[in-house]
């Protein structure tokens, strides 16, 4: 898959949103899908300025993006963030049922 090309499809595909913020619209995608084994750190550099980066974010964590820089994060790291948020959604949902049980 052209994740470059999803990548544009994705941003550019949405009118009034925080899309139209973002710095990257105008630039050049492949920026954001480093090749394998490199950090991707101009892509990171634009994101610090970016005025959307937490929309960015939470888009890119919501909707599971598992390739390029989204928000200021990398994959993996973005895999992390997943994965705890995933645990302390399982762990509340099981305080609340085990507070549900001991009613
Ligand atoms: S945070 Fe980075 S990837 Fe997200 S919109 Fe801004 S510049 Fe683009």
């Amino acid at each position: 898959m052209d994740w470059a090309a999803e990548y544009a499809r994705l941003l550019g595909g949405y009118q009034g949103d925080w899309r139209d913020q973002s710095l990257c619209r105008d630039m050049d995608n492949t920026l954001f899908f480093p090749d394998r084994g490199s950090v991707g750190r101009k892509a990171l550099a634009v994101c610090k300025g970016c005025p959307v980066r937490y929309e960015c974010l939470e888009f890119a964590l919501g909707t599971e993006q598992a390739h390029g820089i989204w928000g200021g994060k990398t994959a993996r790291e973005r895999a992390l963030m997943i994965t705890m948020r995933k645990n302390r959604e399982k762990q509340l949902r099981m305080m609340t049922e085990g507070l549900e049980n001991s009613e």
